[in-house]
């Protein structure tokens, strides 16, 4: 008789994201507390480097005795087996043990290749993930997904792997590019969307064209982001279910992100883009949710998508998403403001109908 044994799964970042302005006494308390100082593996976006390499890195990495520096030029070709294994090795030459932290510093590319060294490394080093980018702190450095892409696709080499603790320093947003800000609001406006009108509504107070500069509704607004995406990754870490909701507007995303060639696109835009089309797809459904909730931020994203692919093409190529289930296309819908679920598409033309309307909205 086979005997199946419950794995134990559950995921527990919710006690471990930490998100103020000008933290770093606090990291530097924590890291001393929880490590010896010896050594520990820095992997730090270059850009990020380049600006705080005099000031809060300097504070950070002068706790260790024995500081190992890896850096990562920006762009996502960083996300490469090359750079993955060229960090392994500086890593292991450097002689660090199992119990040698692994402190990555940067916006989403840095995480997803850092967090998977620290996956790999050893079996797996300990994960201290300081998200600078507002992606990484609103998503990417939440939830555990580490990996680099191949040349067959993005994102198909990797693991989910739990960080230890997450620090988010929101001062870091005040050297992000304007672009990178509206890039990540792209999935801030996803959570106001299916989880938490309120978001929406302080998104609209805030300054968002000005140069970012700190207040307290910034912080609760990403200390918020972050709690909701950890909520839900607690509660499914490998995405069986419920995490599925923190892809609205992401299988068309993915498309767009795909025909516009994924070196002309952010990502938060497409999301935006979107979601217009999973609106558009919940309302002929028989749901009535009002499209102002998305237009309200239309002066964010002023590009325009002009694809080449016919409605059927662009239809067709969400059929090669990973997120197909049966030969339908699986789309999260809302059902009403705040309440997102997925569902499996047969008609086709309704699908064709959401790029039509995206395609008029953008033109
Ligand atoms: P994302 O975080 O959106 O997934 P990246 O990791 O590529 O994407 O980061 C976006 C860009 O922002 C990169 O050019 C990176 O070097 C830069 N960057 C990240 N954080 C900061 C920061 N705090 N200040 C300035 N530039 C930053
Ligand atoms: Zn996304």
């Amino acid at each position: 008789m086979f005997n199946s044994i419950q794995l134990n799964t559950s995921y527990t970042s919710q006690h471990h994201v930490h998100v103020g302005y000008e933290i770093g006494n606090k990291i530097a308390e924590y890291l001393s507390a929880t490590f010896t100082l010896k050594k520990a593996v820095f992997i730090v976006d270059e850009n990020v480097h380049r600006l705080y390499k005099d000031t809060f890195i300097k504070d950070i990495s002068g706790l260790f005795d024995e500081p190992v520096f890896c850096l990562v030029p920006e762009g996502e070709q960083s996300k490469s087996l090359a750079l993955f294994s060229e960090i392994i090795a500086k890593t292991l030459e450097a002689k660090v043990e199992r119990i040698t932290p692994v402190i990555v510093i940067g916006g989403g590319v840095t995480g997803d290749l850092g967090g998977y060294v620290a996956a790999s490394a050893l079996r797996g080093m300990p994960l201290i993930h300081i998200p600078t980018s507002l992606l990484a702190m609103v998503d990417s450095s939440v939830g555990g997904k580490t990996g680099v892409n191949h040349s067959v696709g993005k994102n198909l080499i990797g693991s989910f792997y739990e960080p230890k603790a997450v620090f988010t320093d929101i001062k870091f947003l005040e050297t992000l590019p304007q672009k990178e800000i509206i890039n990540g609001l792209g999935e801030v406006i996803k959570y106001g969307m299916i989880k938490d009108e309120n978001i929406l509504t302080t998104l609209k107070s805030l300054p968002l064209f000005e140069p970012f500069s700190y207040s307290k509704e910034w912080e609760q607004l990403i200390g918020t982001c972050a709690r909701i995406k950890s909520d839900i990754v607690t509660k499914d870490f490998k995405e069986s279910g419920l995490r599925e909701i923190l892809n609205f507007g992401h299988t068309f995303a993915h498309v767009i992100e795909r025909v516009r060639g994924y070196e002309n696109s952010s990502h938060g835009e497409a999301v935006y883009m979107g979601m217009w089309g999973a609106v558009k797809l919940s309302n002929l459904l028989g749901f009535n949710i009002d499209i102002a909730n998305l237009s309200a931020f239309r002066t964010l994203y002023d590009s325009s998508f002009h694809p080449q692919e016919s409605l059927e093409e662009l239809t067709n190529l969400m059929l090669h998403d990973k997120k197909v289930k049966d030969g339908s296309i699986r789309v999260i819908i809302l059902e009403e403001l705040g309440k997102a679920r997925a569902t499996g598409i047969t008609d086709l033309s309704l699908i064709r109908e959401s790029w039509n309307y995206i395609i008029q909205e953008f033109e």
